[in-house]
């Protein structure tokens, strides 16, 4: 009952417009400085994966099938991973491939934004400590579990310096298991700017994101939109490779800024 219902609802979102939902969700003054999608970027989308690494450990970890798929596809990604999932999984293979965590809290579920500021704040930092000592390189986003961010949580982020991003390319991936419908619908949401999220395929759970995100790296890569990380597209460091059909020269990116309204952040 739940997938045909996502599927309704995520079709009809499309259909209006995800990154328009998201300018709209950026009016609510919680979420005025969270990065929905980035402005002034040509050629790139901004690639993140949730969760992951793998909740099973290494019996069911298909880190190594996504790292070699995005390698394949030259694509860099911002990892959003819950610290629980993290443990011996090879974090720092990760970032030297050239890919990025991002702090997701220990584990995705709902309740962070009842906790009190201090006791939030104390479990943001131990996420972001475990983060850092696995994968050797600092945090610098943040992904509020279930998207739930409160004023007080985002002070904390702010005080840890950490950013928090959303996106503006999403289907509930994790629920709708069929892939083909999950690439298609992504597809239909990016374009360059885009922060597209998928979920982290393990072994007996969510494998499906697997195919997903094969299907999607090929679908932009067909688009000549190539996938970086978070930190890439927000610096505009994201360069056009020499092989792009749209041009011969190699053209440094101007992202102008991640999507915030700084006057009513004040
Ligand atoms: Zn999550």
């Amino acid at each position: 009952m739940l997938e045909p219902a996502l599927k309704c609802l995520w079709t009809c979102a499309t259909a209006v417009g995800t990154r328009k939902l998201g300018w709209l969700v950026s009016r609510i003054s919680t979420y005025s400085d969270t990065a929905f999608y980035f402005e002034g970027v040509e050629g790139v989308v901004a690639l993140t994966i949730d969760d992951g690494l793998a909740r099973g450990g290494v019996e069911t970890s298909l880190v190594s099938e996504v790292l070699s798929l995005l390698e394949r596809h030259d694509a860099r990604c911002t990892f959003f991973v819950c610290s629980k999932y993290l443990a011996s999984l090879g974090a720092d293979r990760v970032v030297a491939a050239g890919h990025e965590f991002g702090n997701h809290m220990e584990e995705d579920k709902f309740g962070y934004s009842k906790l009190m500021p201090d006791e939030f704040e104390r479990a943001l930092k131990e996420s972001n400590d475990v983060i850092e000592a696995e994968s050797g390189a600092t945090v610098r986003w943040f992904r509020a579990p279930q998207g739930v961010l409160t004023s007080s949580m985002r002070r904390a982020i702010v005080r840890l310096k950490l950013r928090h991003a959303i996106g503006d390319a999403y289907c509930d991936d994790w629920a709708v298991s069929d892939a083909d419908w999950v690439a298609r619908t992504l597809l239909r949401q990016a374009k360059a700017g885009s922060i597209v999220i998928l979920h982290m395929p393990e072994r007996g759970h969510r494998e499906h994101t697997l195919e997903a995100l094969t299907m999607v790296l090929q679908g932009l890569s067909d688009r000549g939109l190539k996938c970086v990380t978070l930190t890439e597209i927000d610096r505009g460091e994201s360069k056009r490779g020499a092989g792009d059909p749209g041009g011969g020269a190699v053209d440094v990116l101007q992202a102008s800024h991640y999507h915030v309204n700084i006057m009513a952040k004040r």
